[in-house]
C-alpha cells in the first residue's frame, strides 16, 4: 500500500475490537462499518439495533440518551446540540397529527417565548399564553381551544412559581394534547415530570445535568407512545449533539446529584440571610411558607430540596444600582446561564427578558430591581460575603 492510502485507513476498523473501556469514548465517526452489506442493510432498515450513520445516532450520544433518559424514567431520549434545539423538536414531536395549537405558561423561558412566537406562529402554529398556577383559567383554555400541546417549566424562570403539573397532566390528556416541561431548573432529582403524567420533558443540558459551563447542549426525553415520531423528526432534521459535547455532559452528570444537594442547601440559606436584609424587598424562593405555589410546592418537591436559585428584588433600586452592585462582586460571576459549580447572577431585564416588551415585563412580575442568583457549590460563608461587600452600598 502506498503512503497517501495508508494515511487514509491505517489503525481504522480494527479486529479484534478494542479492550473495554470503562465509560464511554468519544465516538467521532460520522458512518460505521459492517463485514458485510446484508448487516447494514438489516441496520438501515432497523431490524437490526446498530449504528449507520450519526444524525441517525452515534455510540457517545446513545450513551448519554441512556443515562438522561434513566434520570427521568423516560422510554428514550434525543440528545440536541442546545436546549433550544431540544425544545423546537419536543414542540414538534408534540405536534404531529395533532391540532396545530399551543398553550404554553405565560412564565417560560424568552427563547422559549420566541420559538412559539416568532418561529411556529408564521407557520402557523397558534399559541396561547396563561397564567399555569391559575388551574381554573388552564381547565377552561384546554376545554374551550383543545390544544395539541400543552408546554410549561417545572420551576418558572426568574420567579419560581410553580403549577399544579399533576392536575395539569390530567387536563392535557382528557384533552388529547402532548404535555411537554421543561425540566431544566428541577432537574430529575427534584421532580421527574413523566412520572407525574407527562409526556415529553426537556432539558438544557447546559445547566445543571453538564454543570461545569463549558458545555452547550439539550435533551428530549419522551415516553414510549412520542419516541418514534422524536427520532423520524431528528433523522430528517438533525438536531443532534456532537459527541464531545456527550461526554462532557456525561462526565458532568455523574456528579449532577451531589451538586445539586449542595447547590440546593447552600441556595437555602443565601435565601434566609437576604431575607434578613432590610434592603432586599422580596426574595422569590420555594420554600417560603408564604409562596404563592406553597401547597404545589409541599405536594410536588421533596422536603429540604427547593432548587439551587434565589430571585430577589433590591430595595429602590434601579438600573443603576443593579449594575453598581454587580460590579462589586469578586466572587460570584457576572454571566448569563445558571446551573454551575460557580454562582452566577444574572438581570433579567438585561438578558433573558430582553426581548420582552416592559409592559409584558410588568404583567410577568419582573421587575427593574430584580436579580436571578444561581447558587453554586463554594462554601456557602464565602458566596454570602460577595453578597454582603456588593450589596452593602459605599457610603
Ligand atoms: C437555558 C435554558 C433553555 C435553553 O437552553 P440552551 O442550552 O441555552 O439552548 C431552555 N429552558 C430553560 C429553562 C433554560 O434555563
Amino acid at each position: 500500500m502506498k503512503i497517501n492510502t495508508k494515511a487514509v485507513h491505517a489503525g481504522d476498523r480494527k479486529k479484534p475490537g478494542p479492550p473495554v473501556p470503562v465509560t464511554m469514548p468519544i465516538h467521532t465517526a460520522a458512518s460505521f462499518f459492517y463485514e458485510t452489506t446484508e448487516q447494514l442493510d438489516r441496520i438501515f432498515a432497523r431490524e437490526e439495533a446498530g449504528f449507520c450513520y450519526s444524525r441517525y445516532e452515534n455510540p457517545s450520544n446513545s450513551a448519554l440518551e441512556e443515562l438522561v433518559a434513566s434520570l427521568e424514567n423516560g422510554h428514550g431520549a434525543l440528545a440536541c446540540a442546545s436546549g433550544m434545539a431540544a425544545m423546537h423538536a419536543a414542540l414538534l414531536t408534540a405536534l404531529t397529527d395533532r391540532r396545530k395549537f399551543v398553550l404554553a405558561s405565560h412564565a417560560l423561558y424568552g427563547a422559549t417565548f420566541s420559538l412559539l412566537n416568532q418561529v411556529l406562529e408564521p407557520l402557523g402554529v397558534e399559541t396561547k399564553f396563561v397564567d399555569f398556577c391559575d388551574l381554573d383559567k388552564v381547565r377552561k383554555t384546554i376545554q374551550e381551544q383543545r390544544p395539541g400541546c400543552v408546554v410549561m417549566e417545572t420551576v418558572s424562570n426568574p420567579l419560581l412559581r410553580m403549577g399544579p403539573i399533576d392536575c395539569i397532566a390530567q387536563l392535557a390528556a382528557g384533552a388529547g394534547a402532548a404535555f411537554v416541561i421543561d425540566n431544566t431548573f428541577a432537574t430529575p432529582l427534584l421532580f421527574r415530570p413523566l412520572e407525574h403524567g407527562a409526556n415529553i420533558v426537556v432539558h438544557s443540558l447546559t445547566k445543571y445535568l453538564a454543570g461545569h459551563g463549558d458545555v452547550l447542549g439539550g435533551i428530549v426525553v419522551s415516553d414510549q407512545r412520542h419516541y418514534d415520531a422524536l427520532r423520524a423528526l431528528a433523522r430528517i432534521c438533525g438536531p443532534v449533539l456532537g459527541p464531545f459535547e456527550s461526554y462532557l455532559t456525561m462526565r458532568g452528570v455523574k456528579t449532577f446529584a451531589l451538586r445539586m444537594e449542595r447547590q440546593c442547601l447552600n441556595a437555602r440559606q443565601v435565601a434566609n440571610w437576604l431575607r434578613q436584609r432590610p434592603d432586599i424587598e422580596r426574595v422569590h424562593f420555594p420554600d417560603d411558607p408564604n409562596h404563592p405555589d406553597a401547597e404545589t410546592i409541599r405536594r410536588l418537591l421533596p422536603d429540604g430540596l427547593y432548587g439551587g436559585i434565589v430571585s430577589f428584588e433590591v430595595t429602590n433600586a434601579g438600573r443603576d444600582q443593579i449594575f453598581a452592585a454587580m460590579d462589586r462582586l469578586r466572587l460570584v460571576v457576572r454571566a448569563t446561564s445558571l446551573g454551575d459549580v460557580h454562582s452566577m447572577i444574572l438581570y433579567p431585564v438585561m438578558s433573558s427578558h430582553r426581548e420582552i416588551s416592559p409592559k409584558q415585563r410588568q404583567r410577568m412580575g419582573i421587575k427593574d430591581n430584580l436579580l436571578r442568583l444561581s447558587v453554586g457549590i463554594e462554601a456557602v460563608e464565602d458566596i454570602i460575603a460577595d453578597l454582603d461587600q456588593a450589596l452593602t452600598n459605599p457610603a
